[in-house]
């Protein structure tokens, strides 16, 4: 039986590392149940491939909010980074109103590093004047494609307006990671490499972190619905090392990457026998940025690069392993 999902309860939080002020730190992570992203609410279905419409809520008070945060202070011990996520946008007021917003800041005021993640629309140059100096903002610009951005994935706002957001928060000494989506629907593995890496460079200068993030199979989107019916299949993680190899020493960003449901068949996943050493290696170089530490060795590397080669040969972004196994594969 499914529980019910409280308004006043934190959706998540748990602890991990990440990088503040250069060094490796521990961060309390969590997800703030709030009323939800207003874009996978404005009835034209949000992004294709977010899940978070089915997670929300509706008449989350400003009471639930503070509870919410009695509770995260209660599990919080110290630790120097802290990231607050709502499935949604941080600054949009109709999840995190202004007091709130106050009350968080200054909680946490102590804290090396705070992190949120807005959509750009909600930056204003007033609200970032306000913002303290410790915040990062992330901000999920997914491609620097303004046709990917609008057929692929029902974005709802241009890069453009990402590249604006992320100057004015820049511009005003306040952080800025930039998501970027790692296969959207409808690309082949060799476009959304491709893609990922000119949209990383497109990002580059207003960004001081790149999260490449894998598209992760979600329940009831419509990417779901490709997937169920062979159309589409998560990125290998070889596509994820390609792109992390193609930037390393050539943006001046940190490049990284923490992939959810990395191994499964919903995730970013090779052949199984060599995902773990694979998702291991894009751990340890989001943090050393060392390419030598992207050097994995297994037999299926030749399989995807001869999935590719089908996949420009057949002119499809269908899931080849799926629908042939590897028979139709070019040799
Ligand atoms: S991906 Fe972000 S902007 Fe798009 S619907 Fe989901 S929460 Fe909203
Ligand atoms: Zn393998």
């Amino acid at each position: 039986m499914n529980r019910e999902r409280l308004p006043y309860e934190l959706e998540a939080s748990w602890k991990e590392k990440d990088m503040a002020g250069g060094e490796t730190v521990d961060a309390q992570v969590l997800i703030m149940r709030t009323n939800g992203c207003c874009w996978a609410k404005a009835g034209n279905g949000g992004c294709t491939m977010c899940g978070y419409r089915s997670a929300s809520l509706t008449g989350v008070t400003e009471e639930d909010l503070n509870k919410q945060i009695d509770l995260a202070l209660s599990k919080y011990k110290g630790e120097p980074f802290v990231k607050i996520y709502t499935s949604g946008s941080f600054f949009d007021t109709n999840e995190i109103p202004e007091s709130i917003r106050e009350r968080i800041f200054s909680e946490y005021s102590g804290c090396k590093r705070i992190l949120v993640e807005s959509r750009p629309e909600f930056l204003t140059s007033n609200l970032v004047s306000t913002l303290p100096g410790t915040l990062t903002v992330a901000l999920g610009m997914e491609s620097s494609d303004e046709e990917v951005l609008r057929t692929c994935i029902n974005k709802g706002f241009t890069a453009a307006q990402s590249k604006a957001a992320g100057e004015l928060l820049k511009d005003g000494g306040i952080g800025v990671r930039t998501y970027l989506l790692l296969k959207p629907p409808y690309l082949t593995e060799s476009r959304a490499i491709d893609g990922a890496v000119e949209s990383a460079r497109f990002a580059d200068p207003f960004s001081d972190e790149i999260s490449i993030n894998p598209l992760n199979v979600q329940h009831a989107t419509v990417v779901e619905r490709l997937w169920k019916r062979g159309e589409f299949r998560s990125p290998w993680i070889w596509s994820l090392i390609e792109v992390m190899k193609r930037l390393s020493g050539t943006v001046n960003s940190r490049i990284m990457s923490s992939p959810s449901g990395g191994g499964s068949q919903r995730g970013v996943h090779n052949c199984g026998k060599c995902d773990h050493d694979a998702l291991a290696a894009i751990e340890r170089f989001s943090f050393t940025q060392d390419p030598k530490d992207l050097e994995v060795q297994c037999e299926c590397k030749s399989t995807w690069e001869r999935y590719m080669q089908s996949e420009r040969l057949l002119g499809t972004a269908d899931d080849l392993g799926r629908a042939f196994g590897s028979d139709l594969m070019i040799r």
